[in-house]
């Protein structure tokens, strides 16, 4: 058997339309999963790279920053014959201003996004995975700033470093009961997440120089992290967080 094989198994990818979400779509769906995307906007380019494997591709359209709507997203993906078998919370905003300015506004939006509504995405997908008794996995995306302090964005580290701690808490509730909790920390990737960053010359020459790969990270360097933590072959790890950020947090 190899033990990064997907098939037969259904991944409930959040944010699957671009960056970091559509890389680990299409890299799960390489590795034999079928893929269920939610998101606010088209996926066509990722539905498009997921049937090119070969692979089945439903879209579920949701925002995912409003309240209740966890069980709903779950409840439809079990609706279009998914089975609660991997569940990767991708989707996630970042907003930038200095501490002693930032705002309420930005500070409750991406609590609500990146914190809030992963734990209730977990919890609606793990009842959904211990009613069918079958083994589950839930991937978090969580980052560098699960770690770190970073600098001008408050409700980022905060949301983040919460994932770490949530990430734990569930794995320790879940694990003996057939449901593994990782999460995959990013190091620096091209996305828009960070188009403020790069487009920063000191900030972006400043960030690269402390990257022992010698580069930006790529989408799709994080594909093969959540094909792992995925699949059989890491049946036995629970809780952890793995950072795939060209040696970063070794410096
Ligand atoms: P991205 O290209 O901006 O992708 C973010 C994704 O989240 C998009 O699909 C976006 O949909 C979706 N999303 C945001 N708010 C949503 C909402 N309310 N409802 C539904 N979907 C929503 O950035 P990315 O870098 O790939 O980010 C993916 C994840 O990686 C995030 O959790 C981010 O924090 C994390 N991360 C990124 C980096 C990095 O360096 N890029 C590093 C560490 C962690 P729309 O396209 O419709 O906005």
């Amino acid at each position: 058997m190899n033990p990064f094989d997907l098939s037969g198994r259904f991944a409930i990818v959040t944010g699957a339309n671009t960056g970091i979400g559509r890389a680990i779509a299409v890299g799960l769906a390489e590795a034999g999963a079928d893929i269920v995307g939610v998101g606010r906007s088209a996926m066509t380019e990722t539905e498009a790279d997921v049937r090119r494997a070969g692979r089945a591709f439903v879209s579920i359209a949701a925002d995912l920053s409003g309240p209740g709507i966890a069980g709903k997203v779950v409840a439809d993906a079990l609706a279009a014959g998914a089975t609660p078998d991997i569940l990767v919370n991708n989707a996630g905003i970042i907003r930038r201003a200095d501490a002693l300015d930032f705002s309420e506004e930005d500070w409750d939006a991406v609590l609500d996004t990146n914190l809030k509504s992963v734990f209730f995405l977990c919890q609606a997908f793990a009842k959904a995975a211990l009613a069918a008794g079958r083994r589950a996995k839930i991937v978090n995306v969580a980052s560098l700033l699960s770690f770190q302090g970073g600098i001008r964005v408050p409700s980022y580290t905060a949301a983040k470093s919460g994932l770490a701690g949530l990430t734990r808490l569930m794995a320790n509730e879940w694990a003996a009961r057939g449901i593994n909790v990782n999460a995959i920390a990013p190091g620096y990737v091209e996305t828009n997440n960070t188009a403020a960053l790069r487009a920063d010359a000191e900030r972006s020459a400043d960030i690269l120089k402390r990257i022992p790969a010698g580069r930006w990270a790529r989408p799709d360097d994080m594909a093969g992290a959540a094909v792992f933590l995925a699949a059989p072959a890491s049946d036995y790890v629970h809780g952890t967080i793995l950072p795939v950020d060209g040696g970063w947090l070794a410096r």
